[in-house]
């Protein structure tokens, strides 16, 4: 373990992660971020928005903006004022303690776990995405299962083929969206009669004529050979039981999110879905003294670029005077 203890780590790189950085920075804490090591979609440089194409909601991009472009942008503005940044991922942290400790390592360059000491801790580490759990899922992976029509639906496997996305909310019509550009037809799978994205996006995709809904129904078996990749989804429809299957040469899953926080368990208060507990309501202490969380990993209910961005500098601001408080310069 480096002898010097840190004044602000930061585990995470999306939009929380980023802004806590440029506040810690810009108040001469000279923050370390660890970055993630790319190893995994959960231990991506950027988070989740490396995967958006398009943000339009982000204010002050009036076209909007490529996701990956704005966390570069973050990045770079994190690094101008002075953050220092790892590609590491955290392993587990020891916040019994004080000054705490993080455990990381970055695969890619195969070194050893380093252990960081830290006088505050900010977590950002976002939220990864759900897929429905079925074996065949699994074995097709690669083979036409994805999570992420923005990274594989331009793979020549799709290219005017018949798709499905499973799925009701903005992920999935954002999805179904992007994948009609490449797809003969994308059939959207929904177990309900009506979706929870927001109008615009899902006029956007119920009037586009390659998106087929498929209301009341559940994907219950991925078919295909390992030759081929998928072939088709068998689908039930959950009010008349009845099944049926939907050729396609791909099946997107865009049901949600799971908090990136297993490396905090026994260390921090968490909910029952894994989100990291918030004291005093709109701030971003958690149930540890001087350690701060912000971003999707804490949020359940906004889970948007911007809120994330605000929670991230909530953070910095909070860590900031707990060092003043404490008399930490
Ligand atoms: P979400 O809003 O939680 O929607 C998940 C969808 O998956 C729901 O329709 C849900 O069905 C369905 N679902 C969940 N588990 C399922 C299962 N096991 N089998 C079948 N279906 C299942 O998640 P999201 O779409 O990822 O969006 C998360 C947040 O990010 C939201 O706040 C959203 O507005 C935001 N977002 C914004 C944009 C954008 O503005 N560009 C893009 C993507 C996401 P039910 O409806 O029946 O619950």
């Amino acid at each position: 373990m480096s002898s010097a203890i840190e004044k602000v780590v930061i585990i995470g790189s999306g939009p929380a992660g980023w802004t806590a950085a440029i506040y810690a920075a810009r108040a001469n804490l000279s923050p370390v971020v660890l970055a993630g090591d790319n190893l995994g979609r959960d231990r991506v440089k950027g988070g989740q928005l490396m995967w958006t194409s398009e943000v339009e909601n982000f204010p002050g991009f009036v076209k909007g903006i490529d996701g990956k472009e704005l966390m570069h942008t973050m990045e770079q503005q994190a690094a101008l004022f002075g953050t220092r940044i790892r590609s590491h991922f955290v392993t587990k942290v020891d916040f019994s303690s004080h000054p705490y400790r993080i455990f990381h390592v970055d695969d890619m360059a195969g070194e050893e776990e380093t252990v960081t000491a830290a006088h505050t801790v900010i977590i950002a580490t976002g939220a990864a995405a759900n897929y429905l759990g079925l074996p065949s899922e699994r074995k097709f992976e690669n083979l036409g299962v994805s999570a992420c029509a923005v990274c594989d639906g331009a793979l020549p496997r799709f290219r005017d083929q018949p798709l499905v996305v499973v799925g009701g909310g903005d992920s999935a019509v954002e999805e179904a969206t992007y994948l009609s550009k490449f797809a003969s037809r994308v059939h959207l799978v929904h177990r309900r009669d009506a979706l929870r994205a927001s109008k615009v996006m899902a006029n956007r995709a119920l009037t586009n004529p390659k998106i087929v809904p498929v209301w009341n129904s559940a994907v219950e078996e991925i078919l295909g050979t390992e030759e081929k990749g998928v072939t088709g989804v068998r689908v039930k429809n959950l009010q008349t039981h009845h099944t049926d299957v939907i050729e396609a040469s791909g099946m997107f899953a865009a049901i949600g999110h799971t908090p990136n926080t297993k490396f905090l368990e026994g260390q921090l208060e968490l909910n029952d879905k894994g989100y990291v507990v918030l004291k005093d309501g709109f701030r971003s202490l958690t149930s540890v003294e001087g350690v701060f969380a912000g971003g999707d990993c804490a949020d359940s209910t906004y889970r948007q670029a911007i809120t994330a961005a605000g929670m991230g500098c909530k953070a910095a601001i909070d860590a900031e005077r707990y060092l003043a408080e404490h008399g930490i310069h």
